[in-house]
């Protein structure tokens, strides 16, 4: 199942170009166009699931597979000493791309705080 406004499903059908790092049948990982660090991917299912809100117990296994990928494409685009993986989810996540997906972060050095706490929480 596909959305056909949705950029992810496009990537995931080849119609809009990206850096792939993974593909096989159920998943594909890209680069992300905005990198925030020298190794940022996106693990994405190929099939259109909105937000992790929209995942069923049918997906647990897709969800786990795309989990257990994130070291294997971290080591494998130099993030060998740790990583980070984060997955925004709708509005107060700060989602912009309605298609589920594994953020994967990583590079020689240390990343920053994982939330930038604010001054007045
Ligand atoms: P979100 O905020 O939804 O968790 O993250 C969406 C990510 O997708 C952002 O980091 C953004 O840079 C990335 N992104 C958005 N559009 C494209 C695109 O067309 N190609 C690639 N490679 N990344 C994209
Ligand atoms: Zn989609």
């Amino acid at each position: 199942m596909t959305d056909p406004t949705c950029i992810f499903c496009k990537i995931a059908a080849g119609q809009i170009p990206a850096r792939k790092a993974w593909e096989d049948t159920e998943v594909i990982a890209f680069h992300d166009i905005r990198p925030v660090a020298p190794v940022h991917v996106l693990i994405i299912p190929r099939r259109h699931i909105a937000t992790l809100y929209d995942a069923t117990a049918a997906d647990e296994a897709l969800l786990g597979r795309m989990l257990s990928l994130a070291p294997r494409i971290a080591r494998e685009q130099g993030a060998t000493d740790g990583f980070r993986t984060i997955v925004n989810t709708g509005r107060v996540g700060r989602q912009e791309v309605p298609h589920v997906h594994i953020h994967v972060i990583g590079g020689p050095d240390p990343l920053g705080p994982m939330i930038v706490v604010r001054k007045d929480s």
